[in-house]
């Protein structure tokens, strides 16, 4: 469920964005139900079938799935996620540091995101600099035994998995013409069921391998700083926001950047790793 300050922001939101999936409760549901089509209710079908058809367990939590493989040059992966869709959840100034320092990086954008602020969407999509991938539909980790991390709504059917990996890729394609290969589940939070799910749909779960620590305005910039520097390896992948202009990122960034790029280290999009990390 919602944090009850949420559920009251949804409540107050104005009868104009009905039908969107900002909304909580029924009428989410008559949104969702509105991406229904016929074929994407067949493969919904197919998933759920297939799954409902295996054994459950194990239901390990999985780490770094991705980013345990490349480790042979110095090449690091910045991520920036964009969670939720309220309001003031652009890091602009952020943004525009990676672009003047020409830094690639990899944004994991939600489908609420995308409908609220959908010409940056646009922008950063037509951004080379940027690789844009699938951070779910309705920002809802993804868990077949429910289990929470820092609050957010977990999805634990495999229906509502499908909703929240597919329907979250849809929302990408439909505008960048180009499908996610990546999938990060909000709270970075996932099991071996998910990431099974995420698979027979094309893309590959990924958490992180580094935590940048940046999830609270209360984190200094230093402490975010040390945390990159310090845990820097090749192959790393960084977890970081850029929805929260209150967060430390940016100040982080630039004092960790000139230090990494001095010690040999460059940065890449995840899809540029996995060319050059194999
Ligand atoms: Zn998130």
């Amino acid at each position: 469920m919602f944090p009850k300050r949420l559920v009251l922001l949804f409540t107050l939101l104005p009868v104009a964005l009905q039908g969107s999936l900002l909304h909580a409760g029924s009428a989410r549901d008559k949104a969702l139900k509105a991406s229904y089509t016929d074929d994407y209710l067949r493969l919904k079908k197919r998933i759920t079938d297939d799954f409902a058809a295996r054994n459950p367990a194990p239901m390990t939590p999985v780490d770094e799935p991705l980013a345990r493989r490349y480790s042979g040059q110095k090449l690091i992966a910045l991520t920036f996620d964009a969670c939720s869709g309220r309001n003031n959840s652009y890091n602009e100034k952020l943004i525009d540091y990676l672009r003047a320092e020409k830094i690639s990086a990899t944004l994991f954008i939600t489908g609420i995101w995308i409908e609220k602020y959908p010409e940056r969407f646009r922008e950063l999509a037509a951004d080379p600099l940027f690789e844009i991938e699938n951070h779910g539909l309705l920002h809802r980790a993804c868990s077949f035994a429910g289990e929470k991390r820092y609050g957010v709504e977990t999805v634990s059917k495999i229906g509502d998995m499908v909703d929240e990996i597919e329907l979250g890729a849809r929302k990408i394609t439909e505008v960048t013409g180009r499908r996610p290969v990546f999938y990060r589940p909000a709270a970075a939070y996932t099991d071996s069921i998910c990431m099974g799910v995420a698979q027979a749909l094309g893309m590959e779960v990924i958490t992180y391998s580094l935590l940048s620590g940046d999830a609270t305005p209360k984190v200094p910039a230093r402490v975010i700083r040390d945390n990159i520097i310090k845990r820097a390896r090749p192959g790393a992948v960084v977890i970081m926001h850029f929805n929260r202009p209150e967060w430390h990122e940016l100040e982080a960034l630039k004092e960790a950047v000139p230090l990494l790029r001095a010690k040999g280290y460059s940065f890449v999009r995840l899809e540029d790793f996995t060319l050059k990390g194999e």
